[in-house]
């Protein structure tokens, strides 16, 4: 039997692992997919102190290498569900079941869809949902970011850098994103904001070939040609394996210590319900969440 279980490899989790280890607790952190999380696409982060520039993938690469090197062990595997049997915690994985006296949920979120017509088919065929990774298909050409928070904002400064013109359209006629991220998006000649536009359509053959936009001022529609459609219209929480409270959003409910409704389960990261989704947040979390359950597992004995 684990003391912890930690799901999800992204900050909080690493963290958690960290703080974790460096309490001797016997610790599992599980990860589905790669170990680093939303945050490991990103391009660049320039507001988690002690970093000034760093880019997400080489960032989580040194919360992984100093978890490990404190000896976490690190399994991939999918879990399926959270269940309790009396005090012990059932992590039933794809691979089976695992127990532990306590669990961190740390799984983050994943990116909303538009839910219009030629999104889903056309899904890597020049829709896109992160643009590390597909920006570089875009070399010359034109795209359209749709939102406007610090996701979209932010991506379609570095998408301004490859593709020949970045439309971003956001519902409102004002953005979301950080004040810093929003300067940079302005002051770069081949960003054009269409304020107020929502796209109603992606049409393409065997690609992207242009999005049907609706002004929503004035009602007008038109269509706009582009190649690529980056679609940041926030985030999804990754919670439905754990009955615990949630908000209507899905994303679990904490009190400052991490304890979600259930006694043992905790919660860290952009899973839960937060006013400020960073990796420096989720890095308190994780500590947070460890520390107050090293105190639980302590209650226990
Ligand atoms: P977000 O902050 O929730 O922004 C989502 C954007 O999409 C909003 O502008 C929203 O419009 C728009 N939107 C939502 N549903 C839409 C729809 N159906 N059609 C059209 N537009 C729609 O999400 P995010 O940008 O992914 O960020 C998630 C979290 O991560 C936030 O807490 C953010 O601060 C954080 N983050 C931080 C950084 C950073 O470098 N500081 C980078 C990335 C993410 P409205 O504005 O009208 O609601």
């Amino acid at each position: 039997m684990y003391d912890l279980i930690i799901i999800g490899g992204g900050p909080a989790g690493l963290t958690a692992g960290i703080y974790a280890q460096r309490a001797r607790l016997k610790t599992l952190l599980l990860e589905k997919e790669v170990i680093g999380g939303q945050i490991a696409v990103s391009d660049v982060i320039e507001n988690y102190p002690g970093f000034p520039s760093i880019s997400g993938a080489e960032l989580m690469e040194k919360f992984e290498q100093q978890a490990r090197g404190l000896g976490l062990e690190i399994k991939l595997t999918d879990v399926i569900a959270v269940q309790k049997k009396g005090e012990e915690k059932i992590v039933k994985t794809s691979d089976g079941d695992l127990i532990a006296k306590s669990v961190i949920v740390a799984t983050g979120a994943k990116p909303r869809r538009l839910d219009i017509p030629g999104e889903k088919e056309l899904t890597g065929k020049g829709v896109s949902y992160c643009a590390t990774c597909d920006g570089p298909f875009f070399k010359g050409q034109k795209v359209i970011v749709v939102g406007g928070g610090d996701t979209a904002v932010k991506e379609a400064v570095y998408l301004s850098k490859i593709a020949n013109k970045v439309y971003i359209a956001h519902r409102r006629d004002q953005l979301r994103a950080e004040k810093i991220i929003q300067e940079k998006a302005m002051s770069t000649p081949n960003i054009e904001i269409l304020w107020s536009h929502i796209l109603k359509e992606i049409r393409g053959k065997t690609g992207v070939e242009k999005v049907v936009l609706q002004n929503l001022k004035d009602n007008t529609v038109k269509e706009l040609d582009v190649e690529g459609v980056f679609v940041f219209v926030g985030i999804n929480p990754t919670t439905d394996f754990v009955d615990v409270e949630k908000d209507k959003q899905g994303f679990i409910k904490t009190d400052q210590d991490m304890r979600t409704s259930e006694k043992g389960i905790f919660a860290a990261g952009d899973c839960r319900t937060t006013s400020l989704k960073q990796v420096s947040t989720a890095v308190g979390d994780g500590a947070i969440a460890a520390f107050v359950a090293e105190k639980y597992i302590e209650e226990m004995a």
